[in-house]
């Protein structure tokens, strides 16, 4: 449940990040995009095109809800750097908004790691199962995202991240590479090109993903 309180500390982390928030411009893709793509391209027609709302179960409402509670909470624990002992005394900024003109892109990342050598690394919470102990794929390429966004506001080239399955307490971490960077910059061009050209892209979903998870599963399967 999110109470009053949590709510309030959601806010105040948005006022703690003002200097790094950005307007953001409605005709930018956003770094969620990037990662529906990967999990179904239709997804983002039914987002961007026909700006379908998405209906979902109670439960995955409840894990966005705890999903922001994690936020708070991992922002008031001291010392809250726990994924490696090379983290300790780096500084970090939860829940930050960053907009790039160079890639029309947009995102709001987790937390952003800056060590004390400098480095950038961008951290996602996810409120569900990872694969098998290794990242789903459209978890892994949201980050190369967020990694952008931080090179192109920051100056600065990013090399890993983490993503923390919160159910399984596990902390994922890998390399991000340029040809990672290659890829997502492609998505973006294809992303941008079913929202201008108007054009549903076919199914090629493995029938597990349509369970409902996407939201759109009504609209799309008529
Ligand atoms: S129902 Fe399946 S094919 Fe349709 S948008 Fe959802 S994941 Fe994609």
């Amino acid at each position: 449940m999110v109470t009053k309180e949590s709510k309030n500390n959601k806010q105040w982390l948005k006022d703690k990040q003002r200097p790094f928030t950005c307007d953001v411009a409605e005709n930018f893709i956003s770094v969620t995009d990037i990662k529906q793509y990967i999990y179904c391209p239709r997804i983002v027609y039914f987002d961007r095109v026909l700006h379908a709302k998405q209906i979902f179960g109670s439960q995955q409402n409840d894990s966005k809800k705890l999903h922001e509670q994690y936020i708070t909470k991992e922002h008031n624990r001291k010392d809250a750097i726990h994924y490696s002992h090379e983290l300790v005394n780096a500084e970090k900024y939860m829940y930050t908004t960053l907009c790039s003109n160079k890639y029309e892109l947009q995102g709001n990342i987790d937390c952003i790691i800056k060590t004390t050598k400098n480095e950038y690394i961008p951290v996602d919470y996810k409120n569900m199962k990872s694969n098998k102990g290794k990242t789903h794929i459209q978890h892994k390429y949201q980050l190369v995202g967020y990694a952008l966004l931080i090179e192109d506001n920051y100056n600065t080239i990013v090399k890993q991240a983490f993503i923390e399955y919160i159910p399984e307490k596990i902390v994922i971490q890998f390399e991000i590479t340029p040809t990672m960077k290659t890829f997502v910059k492609r998505i973006i061009g294809h992303i941008k090109q079913i929202i201008q050209e108007e054009e549903l892209p076919p199914i090629r979903t493995a029938e597990h993903k349509c369970r409902g998870g996407c939201g759109h599963k009504q609209i799309c399967q008529q």
